[in-house]
């Protein structure tokens, strides 16, 4: 079965988790969301990918909220066998100086344009394996920094060499971040020098020619977003891999940073927006950070309804989701308009299936979702909430929520906490849902059928940010702080809005975003504004000039030009 993925050469692209599907919860959040909506437009566009990830068969982890609004973790167990096949090939890497035995699982994913992508899922519950190591890949960001590097280890060290022994031949690596720097490591192997070559001072390897093969994507601005590890710990687990001179050059002196790490590895790094990447140029001097903004794929988050208007008004959209920037002119606002309410209805069923709450139809409902920490500031909304009143008094709006906290984020937790009790202060006035367990399926269904979505991130933390752009394939605008994608994706009053402007101090986030709630957004979905059908003009503006330009399609189409093919 492996056949047909292994006659031509392809990109192997690493990544720690992956949102495969819905049923399957080796994903956390955005990181991994991108990674499969990677994996589904270089389906589309037959692109040749192979993809590995860890298997993470006790899954990240499924969400419940308690009577006092705390969230509860569940396991999230799931079976590969459902879903993948097992293979044949083994390989062991050195950890603590013993072998440890990986196997992997093959899922293939299916395109929507009959495009097919092999993705490995690694695995080291065997029977060869002591019993402390066959939960090395169990657990999606579970542990602590001893299991997370053997972790890195399996993925970046057994990945290479699984692949090897699959007989894949690989044309370039991508690091879907800087967890499976160690990749390059066991490249360096592959490319030493034999020791009589060598002339004093160089390094022990031919560094350039990994370098070539290598592509790094940096994900985050936020400094807990790149890992570090002690090198006692580091040499510890790796033994005697590669010297430990050779580590320090590569990945700092006082620790292992898997970032310093995979930019010193890689000849073509990126940013996922334009933003982003000034500022990594800025954090990472010495280094050239390219700007590759993040896209979404079409037809995973776009909904029924929007599919077929699409299908048949510009019929090749899901391949040149291009052609979208005819919308303004080619669909009649009526068809925009009721692909919409279809799209709301469909939300507003599954609120009250989960829930019990019924939200009204003819109420604009704004969203929020996505991880729950605090650089996020879900609570921006709900700063002063007597002034959130005052606005739902002159226009009445409905609120849905959701979003996981990391299990280590006592942070996160607690801003859960405080949403419900905000959403209670608020009962009778303005409607707030939470739903639990936020995931794809969830996604998919608020990105659709809200009015307006709403981010609201301390600057200049949200490296790009996706679902608003999932939203935009939707027709629906985004509210946004001008910080990752909605940098170069706002033109207010075209495309949706702004909260404050790029440079504002972030104190005043809250009353800007009042102010534009109040003044500009309501009022024109109610058309008050002396604006009739200035509404739907916007949510064309949302089609047209963003989901025109920021989908995944275009996304790979750059990564395939610029950092593949050179
Ligand atoms: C798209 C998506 C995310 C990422 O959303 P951001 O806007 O980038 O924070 C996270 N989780 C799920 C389930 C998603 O579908």
């Amino acid at each position: 079965m492996l056949d047909d993925f292994i006659h031509e050469p392809r990109i192997a692209y690493f990544s720690m988790e992956i949102a495969l599907r819905n049923e399957i919860p080796t994903y956390s959040g955005g990181l991994g969301v991108l990674a499969g909506d990677t994996v589904r437009s270089a389906a589309d566009l037959v692109l040749p990918l192979v993809a590995v990830s860890l298997v993470s068969r006790a899954g990240y982890f499924r969400q419940a909220i308690d009577a006092q609004g705390r969230q509860v973790e569940q396991a999230a167990v799931w079976e590969p066998r459902k879903w993948a096949k097992p293979l044949d090939a083994k390989i062991a890497v050195n950890i603590e100086g013993r072998a440890v035995w990986i196997g992997a699982w093959l899922y293939v994913l299916d395109g929507y344009l009959g495009g097919r992508q092999p993705v490995l899922l690694l695995d080291t519950d065997l029977d060869e394996n002591q019993p402390e190591d066959r939960e090395i890949t169990h657990y999606l960001y579970g542990g602590d920094d001893v299991y997370r590097f053997k972790q890195e280890i399996v993925l970046g060290i057994g990945g290479v060499r699984l692949l090897q022994a699959l007989g894949f031949r690989i044309r370039q690596y991508h690091m879907n971040e800087g967890h499976s720097a160690l990749l390059g490591l066991e490249l360096l192997r592959r490319y030493a020098y034999p020791p009589g070559d060598l002339r004093p001072g160089e390094l022990p390897y031919d560094l350039p020619r990994v370098r070539a093969l290598c592509n790094f994507t940096t994900h985050t601005p936020v400094e807990a977003g790149h890992d570090r590890f002690s090198y006692a710990l580091a040499q510890r687990m790796l033994g005697t891999t590669v010297e430990l001179a050779t580590l320090k050059h590569l990945a700092g002196e006082d620790s292992l940073n898997m970032t310093r790490l995979a930019l010193n590895l890689s000849e073509y790094v990126n940013g996922v927006a334009k933003r982003h990447a000034e500022i990594s140029n800025t954090m990472f001097p010495g280094y050239r950070v390219h700007a590759v903004t993040n896209g979404v794929p079409p037809f995973t988050w776009t909904s029924e309804p929007f599919r077929k208007l699409y299908d048949h008004y510009l019929p090749s959209w899901c391949h040149e989701p291009e052609q979208l920037v005819r919308v303004d002119c080619c669909i009649p606002d009526d068809a925009i308009w009721d692909a919409h309410l279809q799209a709301k209805q469909t939300l507003i069923e599954q609120v009250r299936a989960r829930t019990g709450v019924a939200l009204q139809p003819e109420v604009p409902i704004l969203g929020f979702a996505r991880r729950m920490t605090a650089y996020k500031r879900p609570d921006l909304l709900f700063a002063d909430l007597e002034r959130l009143k005052a606005v739902a008094r002159q226009h009445a709006f409905q609120i849905v929520l959701a979003g996981k906290a990391h299990p280590h984020d006592e942070g996160g937790k607690r801003l859960i906490e405080q949403l419900h009790a905000q959403a209670r202060a608020l009962e009778g006035v303005v409607p707030v849902v939470y739903l639990p367990d936020y995931d794809m399926d969830i996604a998919q269904a608020l990105v659709a059928g809200v009015d307006l979505w709403l981010n609201t991130p301390l600057r200049p933390f949200e490296a790009s940010g996706t679902s608003g752009m999932k939203a935009a394939f939707n027709g629906v605008p985004n509210l946004s702080v001008l910080d990752g994608w909605w940098v170069e994706g706002c033109i207010e009053g075209v495309t949706g809005w702004a909260i404050g402007n790029a440079v504002g101090a972030d104190d005043g986030d809250a009353r800007a975003l009042y102010d534009k709630l109040e003044q500009v957004v309501l009022p024109l979905y109610y058309g008050y504004s002396g604006d009739p059908g200035g509404w739907i003009k916007v949510m064309k503006g949302a089609i047209s000039k963003n989901a025109s330009y920021f989908n995944s399609h275009r996304m790979m189409r750059r990564y395939a030009t610029e950092a593949y093919i050179r």
